[in-house]
C-alpha cells in the first residue's frame, strides 16, 4: 500500500515536472476571459452600491468596504486580463508566467475572503467565499500536493477573517463549517482538473510522438522510392519522372536535353578480385565524382548495377560529348582508395541528344544512347560514343585493376 502511494506520488511528480510550464501557461490564458468578465462586473457592483444609501453605521461600513474592494478588484482583473493577453500574443519568460499565475491566485483568494468578511457586517451568508472556491477550482491547474496546501491556506485565511466581523458564535460556527465544505469543493475540482489535463496532455504528446514517427517513416519511404540506397543518387523511377517533366518544359523552351549512359568497364573483375563490398565502395565514389562533375541542374541517376544515366539540361550532343569526355578522363585518372587498396577503373559512355523535331521520348533516346555505349564497349571501352554518329573522341588503354 505504502509502496503504491509512493509510486503514485513519484508518477504525479514526474507529470508535474514535465507539464509544469504548460499548466501555468494554460491557467494564465484563462485569466484573459475571467479578467474580461470580472472587471466590468466589478464596475457594475460599484455602480449598484453607489445607488444605495446606508441607514446604519454597520451598513455604511459595509457599503464603503465593498466599494473599495470592487474598485480594487476591477483594476486587478483588468491588469490580469491585460497580462494574459500579452502572454497569449508572444512567448514570455517563465518567471513572468509564474508571477501572473500567483497574482491571479491571490486576487481570487482575497476576493473571496475580503468580501465574505465585509459581508458579515450585514449578512451571515458566505456565498462570496463559495464563489471564490469554485473559481479557484475551475481556473487553476496544479498538482494534488499544491492543491492541498493552497486549499489549507485558503481555509485558514477564511477561518480567521470571518471571525473578525461575525460576532454571533452560532453563525460563526455555521459559516466556518460551510467554508470547510466550500474549500473541499475547491480541492475536489482542482484534483479533477489536474487529472483531466494531465491525461489529455499525455495523449497529446503520444499523438505528437506518433506523428513524428509517421512523418519520419514517410520521409524514409519517399527516399526509398526515389533514391538509390547505395549511392544516394536518383533511382530510375525518379529519373523517369524528372525526364518526363523536363521534356514537357523543353517543348516550351525549345532547347532539348542530352542523355549520357555510362557503364564501368570490366567491373566484374573488381568484384572478383576485391569482393562485392569493395565494389560497392567504388560505386559510391564514382557516384560522387559524377554528381560533383555536372551542373546542379543536371540529373544523375543510378540506372542499375554499374550503369549510370545523366540528363544534361539544354545541352546539345556536342556539349554532352565534352562533358562525357571530361568525366571519362576524371575517372581514368582517379585512384579509388578502398580499405587502403588503390583501385583504378575506366568507364565507357554513350550519348544521345533528344530529338526535338519529333518530341522523342526517354525510351527512344535511351535506346540510342545504349547503342552508342555498346559501340564504345565494342571499340575497346574507355571512350565516348555519340548517337547516331559513332565517332570516337578518345581511347586510352588503361590497365584495369
Ligand atoms: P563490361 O565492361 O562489359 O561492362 O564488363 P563488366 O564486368 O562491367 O560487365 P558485366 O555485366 O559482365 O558485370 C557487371 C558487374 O557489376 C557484375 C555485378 O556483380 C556487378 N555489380 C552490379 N551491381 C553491383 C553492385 O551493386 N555492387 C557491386 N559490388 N557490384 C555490382
Ligand atoms: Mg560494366
Ligand atoms: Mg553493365
Amino acid at each position: 500500500m505504502l509502496e503504491k502511494l509512493r509510486h503514485l506520488f513519484l508518477h504525479q511528480r514526474a507529470l508535474h515536472k514535465q507539464y509544469r510550464l504548460t499548466l501555468i501557461h494554460r491557467t494564465v490564458n484563462r485569466f484573459f476571459f475571467i479578467g474580461m468578465v470580472a472587471s466590468p462586473v466589478s464596475a457594475a457592483h460599484i455602480w449598484l452600491f453607489s445607488q444605495y444609501q446606508a441607514t446604519t453605521a454597520a451598513e455604511a461600513q459595509w457599503r464603503t468596504g465593498l466599494l473599495v474592494y470592487h474598485f480594487a478588484l476591477m483594476i486587478a482583473a483588468a491588469v490580469l486580463a491585460l497580462i494574459a493577453w500579452h502572454c497569449r500574443q508572444r512567448p514570455v519568460a517563465p518567471g513572468m508566467l509564474r508571477f501572473t499565475y500567483w497574482l491571479g491566485f491571490i486576487t481570487v483568494l482575497l476576493a473571496g475572503v475580503v468580501v465574505v468578511t465585509v459581508d458579515q457586517l450585514v449578512t451571515p451568508a458566505v456565498t462570496p467565499f463559495l464563489i471564490a472556491c469554485t473559481v479557484i477550482g475551475v481556473l487553476f491547474l496544479m498538482p494534488p500536493w499544491h492543491a492541498t496546501v493552497i486549499c489549507s491556506v485558503l481555509y485558514v485565511c477564511f477561518y480567521y477573517a470571518v471571525g473578525i466581523t461575525q460576532t454571533d458564535p452560532e453563525i460563526l460556527l455555521s459559516n466556518r463549517v460551510n467554508g470547510l465544505t466550500a474549500t473541499g469543493v475547491a480541492l475536489a475540482l482542482l484534483l479533477i482538473q489536474w487529472r483531466n489535463t494531465t491525461v489529455q496532455l499525455n495523449q497529446e504528446s503520444r499523438i505528437q510522438e506518433q506523428q513524428a514517427l509517421l512523418e519520419d517513416s514517410n520521409r524514409r519511404l519517399q527516399r526509398l522510392a526515389t533514391e538509390d540506397e547505395l549511392t544516394g543518387l536518383a533511382n530510375r523511377r525518379l529519373f523517369n519522372l524528372l525526364v518526363k517533366e523536363e521534356l514537357v518544359l523543353q517543348q516550351r523552351h525549345g532547347r532539348p536535353p542530352s542523355l549520357i549512359l555510362l557503364d564501368i568497364d570490366h567491373f566484374k573483375k573488381v568484384n572478383d578480385e576485391y569482393g562485392h563490398l569493395t565494389g560497392d565502395e567504388v560505386l559510391k565514389s564514382l557516384a560522387a565524382i559524377l554528381r560533383n562533375s555536372v551542373r546542379s541542374s543536371d540529373l544523375v541517376c543510378r540506372w542499375g548495377g554499374e550503369e549510370f544515366a545523366i540528363l544534361l539540361r539544354h545541352s546539345s550532343a556536342q556539349k554532352a560529348a565534352e562533358v562525357a569526355e571530361n568525366l571519362r578522363r576524371k575517372v581514368e585518372e582517379a585512384t579509388f582508395q578502398v580499405n587502403g587498396k588503390p583501385i583504378r577503373i575506366t568507364i565507357s559512355l554513350g550519348i544521345s541528344e533528344f530529338d526535338h523535331s519529333r518530341e522523342e521520348a526517354l525510351d527512344e533516346a535511351y535506346q540510342r544512347a545504349d547503342h552508342a555505349l555498346y559501340s564504345a564497349k565494342n571499340n575497346g571501352r574507355n571512350q565516348v560514343q555519340t548517337s547516331p554518329a559513332t565517332q570516337t573522341t578518345k581511347k586510352t588503354e588503361v590497365p584495369v585493376v
